[in-house]
């Protein structure tokens, strides 16, 4: 069987040289999957994560950003020139391919999430890097606005086929992704976006601090209007 690559332009012929082969027709480069053991090394930076045999799934679950952070993310603290080249880097990267799964999306091929650690101890939320995911992986990171948007069956079944579960794990891992989520969601995180200045040189400034709690407060204000009943009492307790 033949399977997806993730092949930045720049380092097409170490990818080639891997054994990776280019498909015209479809437009993507691509390795016969018995060949990925014997040739992991030269492989490695260009597999997606699914098919990496030092990984064990799961390969894609829900991880959403507590309420009390919404808002408050890389795209508001930065300008939009920035975040255009931010996220452009982890396109071109992952040669616009998913990092998880090596699909594309339909319409458009990829979208960047923000891979952030929460740390439960300390309530510390740390950007660890921008990553490029189709659009159905990052539906499954993005778990709630699945739910709220009514495509919770999308998210499960790219859980099924992306970590190879069956339709009951993949709801188990939705209702632990909103028990954490829930969970997480009564305290306040402080943000470390040092990456972005490490990675890329970009300074985060008081105004873009600004931004992003006004984000924040629009995004939870808009969250308890549309909430009804036991719903709308939890969101007022997270406003108080
Ligand atoms: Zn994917």
């Amino acid at each position: 069987m033949l399977i997806p690559l993730c092949v930045s332009y720049a380092v097409r012929g170490q990818a080639a040289a891997a054994g990776a082969v280019w498909n015209g027709d479809a437009k993507i480069w691509e390795i016969d999957e018995a060949l990925v053991t014997s040739r992991f090394d030269a492989l490695r930076p260009f597999l997606p994560r699914m098919y990496r045999p030092d990984r064990r799934p799961p390969y894609i679950r829900p991880h959403m950003v507590p309420q009390t952070s919404w808002g408050k993310n890389l795209r508001a603290v930065l300008t939009p020139d920035e975040w255009k080249k931010v996220k452009t880097h982890a396109y071109q990267a992952a040669g616009y391919r998913c990092i998880v799964c090596g699909s594309k999306g339909p319409e458009w091929p990829v979208e960047a999430d923000e891979a952030w650690e929460l740390d439960d101890q300390s309530k510390r939320q740390t950007l660890k890097g921008v990553i490029a995911l189709c659009p159905d992986c990052h539906l499954v990171r993005h778990w709630g606005q699945a739910t709220i948007s009514g495509r919770t069956e999308v998210a499960l079944a790219q859980m099924q086929r992306v970590n190879r579960w069956t339709r009951t794990q993949a709801e188990a891992a939705g209702k632990e992704g909103m028990d954490v989520w829930t969970a997480r969601s009564r305290h306040h995180w402080t943000i470390d976006y040092a990456w972005v200045t490490r990675v890329h040189g970009l300074t985060i400034t008081a105004t873009g601090l600004n931004q992003a709690e006004a984000a924040n407060r629009e995004l939870v204000t808009k969250a308890e209007e549309r909430a009804t009943g036991a719903e709308r009492s939890w969101l007022n307790h997270l406003l108080r």
